[in-house]
């Protein structure tokens, strides 16, 4: 989609600090760090939200989880400690940007409820 930012950077017209790129899946550094570790994991092709897949995205939901998620959690230093994957749908789930995208936080003790 011409006018998605996400689209964009997975389409390298705007600039991102990538950190994991294949067929289907960019990750990139966050603009606005929420910890020392804040990676976004999106999908190449646009999804609107998590309200926005279909049966055909299972292998993408998958793989992202199964493969990206625990690649990069290791290469960022995140998997003995641990780590968070957030997921923000829709207004009051505080999504900003309509691609759908994965939220990688680490490198700091996570609260609990989120704000
Ligand atoms: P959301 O609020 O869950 O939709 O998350 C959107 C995230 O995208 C926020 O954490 C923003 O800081 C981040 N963001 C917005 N524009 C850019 C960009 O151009 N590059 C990297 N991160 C961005």
């Amino acid at each position: 989609m011409a006018d998605c930012i996400f689209c964009r950077i997975a389409a390298k017209e705007i600039p991102a600090t990538a950190v994991y790129e294949d067929d289907s899946v960019i990750a990139f550094k966050d603009l606005e760090p929420q910890a020392p570790v804040h990676v976004l994991i999106i999908p190449k092709k646009h999804i609107k939200s998590l309200l926005g897949l279909t049966q055909e995205d299972r292998a993408l939901v998958a793989h992202i989880h199964v493969d990206v998620v625990p690649q990069l959690a290791k290469e960022l230093g995140l998997a003995e400690k641990g780590f968070r994957v957030v997921v923000n749908t829709g207004e009051e789930g505080g999504q900003t940007v309509g691609h759908l995208h994965f939220h990688l936080l680490g490198g700091r003790s996570m609260q609990w409820p989120p704000g």
